[in-house]
């Protein structure tokens, strides 16, 4: 029986694939009350399932799928599912992302989360319908790429509405940061998750549910939703994304003299307007998508339809162009668009993979490499062939594709190149250049998964209005670009917030952005605490709601303690403090040490954490509801 009188599928499925054996238990309320659902679930679980010493790597390893709160229901842009493990690039906690339409049918299927555990003898794929679950087996699929094992799996339920979350051939052969691909276009890119399924023999899941998510007060949902898109009609934001998807920011990115080119040695890429949002729209769009209930419809589809090798694919997302053109200095749009079709195919992560082989470049053209390692190609920046070409060979670990499958920690380590790999925690430093923004390096450098432009909201100062900046943070200073003061608080609340959309498994492309600061909050707060309200009739007010958020990151926070990770993992590449850009709009940005410690003490003391070692203080810990004894 469900015990919520709405919002929750009410269970969670446990799945041992070392024994086989599938538990189906009740979603436990008081759960549910402080962790919400999504990257709250998931979180809190890894906390409580994987010690300190399990290698990514090992059965003992644990990995959780999780619906946010408000999937399954007619809220808008609330489709996202949260897959999560200990990862393999990292060693930390490694969560990843995706849209679709996944999440919402797993809740109709009657489940909130999955908890897999142990490993397979044999590849197998988890079946679930209705409420019943089954292994079955998976060998004929295992090599297949994604499309053709999407294709193979909805073929063998014999139900076209099925939902399947597969991995490809690199997670397969465990590529480090081997991503996982719902319905075959929806990405989990980072962190490896499809590496740690690949190392489990989970080939995929296949998710199929007629059930209903009921909703405990409809009049004040619908008033709700009402709100809600009335509160996100004209955005700028929103309407850029409909029209160019996230490709329009690159246009952003080259006038800002951000790029992050050739593995950020530059901020902006020759030739970029060769590779803009605008191009990629003109030259191969076939029409925009939209995931489950989402009325922006940023996702596109492109595709190449002339030559030897035709091929549709979704996107490329921004982060496409970024990883596979501006790092490896590529400015052919085909080069780019296959390449990025390649990555989803094998299913790898795109900005992983672009991020090796850019850092590669550098090593060959620095003469760190040579040709007799690099399988005899001229990996020099611009080379779009050898971009490909390695595609190719990460996927199947052969030749020097196979060191490049490690991602760029491992590459420095083993190459004596620590210096040329920009990462943070292990995970490569996505979206764009932080030696502009301050606030936008120590976001990167605090996310608990490794650099992730996601984790927070660093561009408030951008917008606020001095009596909110006074409101919210303490002081007037915030709504001051120029300025350090209240940054590090500014910082931590929109982590927080953000989490918040993590939970409720909405898009943050309808949460995250607006040149309106009350709006954000109004939106991202209290409507949402009312949605959350009228959907499963649990009483939570705004702040009790954004408490949740700030849990939740606690609970990372003390999961990445726990692997070692203290101050010195919160802080960029050394690039960023010594080598300012050398050319363009942010000619000769760089970031500054002491500045850099002053806003991480001020954000360490924002969280209430130990300023020498970023551990939660007691009086913190009590606060958020957890025990004093969590971090050993
Ligand atoms: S904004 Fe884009 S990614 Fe987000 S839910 Fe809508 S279509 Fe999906």
């Amino acid at each position: 029986m469900n015990r919520f009188q709405g919002g929750y599928a009410g269970r969670i499925l446990y799945v041992d694939l070392t024994d086989g054996t599938i538990d189906n238990r009740p979603l436990p309320r008081e759960f549910a009350e402080k962790y919400i659902g999504g990257r709250g679930f998931s979180s809190r679980i890894l906390l409580d399932e994987v010690p300190a010493d399990v290698d990514p790597y090992s059965p003992r390893n644990v990995v959780v799928i999780a619906s946010g709160a408000l999937n399954g229901l007619p809220m808008p842009s609330a489709s996202r599912l949260v897959t999560a493990t200990k990862s393999p690039m990292t060693g930390a906690l490694g969560d990843s992302n995706s849209g679709g339409y996944f999440a919402p049918e797993l809740k109709y299927a009657g489940f909130d989360a999955i908890v897999v555990r142990g490993a397979s003898k044999e590849p197998v794929y988890l079946f679930i319908k209705d409420g019943q679950a089954e292994l079955r087996p998976a060998q004929h699929l295992w090599g297949c790429k994604v499309h053709e094992s999407h294709q193979k799996i909805v073929a063998e339920t014999n139900d076209e509405d099925t939902h399947v979350l597969v991995i490809g051939p690199a997670g397969e052969n465990m590529v480090r940061y081997a991503c996982v691909v719902t319905d075959k276009e929806s990405v989990g890119g980072r962190c490896g998750i499809g590496a740690v399924l690949g190392s489990k023999r989970l080939k995929a899941i296949a998710v199929r549910g007629t059930r209903d998510v009921k909703i405990a007060d409809p009049p004040r949902f619908k008033k709700v939703i009402d709100d809600y898109l009335v509160s996100i009609a004209g955005e700028a934001w929103t309407e850029s994304l409909r029209r160019l998807g996230t490709p329009f920011l690159t246009e952003h990115r080259q006038t800002l003299g951000i790029w992050g080119a050739k593995n950020f040695q530059s901020g902006i890429v020759e030739g970029g307007e060769k590779i803009s949002g605008e191009v990629f729209r003109k030259k191969f769009l076939v029409k925009p998508l939209g995931c489950m209930a989402c009325f922006i419809r940023c996702r596109r589809y492109s595709a190449i339809t002339a030559g030897d090798s035709p091929f549709y694919t979704k996107g490329p997302e921004y982060e496409s162009i970024h990883a596979l053109g501006a790092k490896p200095n590529v400015t052919d749009p085909e080069t780019i668009l296959r390449a990025h079709y390649l990555c989803d195919e094998y299913g790898m992560d795109e900005q992983s993979a672009g991020s090796a082989i850019a850092m590669a470049m550098e090593l060959f053209e620095r003469g760190l490499l040579k040709r007799d390692q690099t399988d005899g190609q001229e990996l020099t920046f611009g080379n779009g062939e050898a971009l490909l070409y390695f595609i190719d060979k990460i996927a199947s670990r052969q030749g020097f594709g196979d060191l490049l499958a490690e991602g760029t920690k491992v590459m420095g380590e083993k190459l004596n190149a620590e210096y040329y790999a920009i990462h943070v925690k292990g995970l490569e430093v996505d979206a764009a250049d932080p030696r502009k923004q301050e606030t936008r390096a120590l976001t990167y450098c605090v996310a608990t998964r490794g650099a992730c432009h996601l984790r927070g909201n660093p561009y408030i100062d951008e917008f606020i209005k001095p009596e909110e900046a006074e409101a919210y943070f303490g002081t007037a200073a915030v709504s001051d670009i120029n300025s350090l003061e209240g940054k590090g608080k500014m910082v931590a609340w929109s982590e927080d917030w953000v989490t918040l959309s993590d939970l409720m498994g909405i898009c943050k492309f309808a949460w995250y952005r607006s040149r309106d600061f009350s709006m954000l909050v109004k939106r991202g707060l209290d409507m949402v605490a009312e949605a959350y309200q009228a959907a499963t009739g649990i009483p939570m007010t705004s702040r009790e709601m954004y408490r949740c958020g700030e849990r939740v990151y606690n609970v990372e926070k003390i999961f990445n303690l726990r692997q070692g990770f203290g101050r010195a993992a919160d802080y960029p590449p050394e690039r960023f403090f010594r080598e300012p850009l050398p050319t363009g709009p942010a000619k000769g940005a760089v970031l500054n040490r002491e500045h850099y410690d002053r806003l991480l003490n001020d954000y360490y003391e924002a969280r209430g954490w130990s300023p020498e070692s970023g551990v939660p203080t007691p009086e913190k810990l009590k606060e958020l509801g957890l025990a004093s004894d969590e971090i050993q």
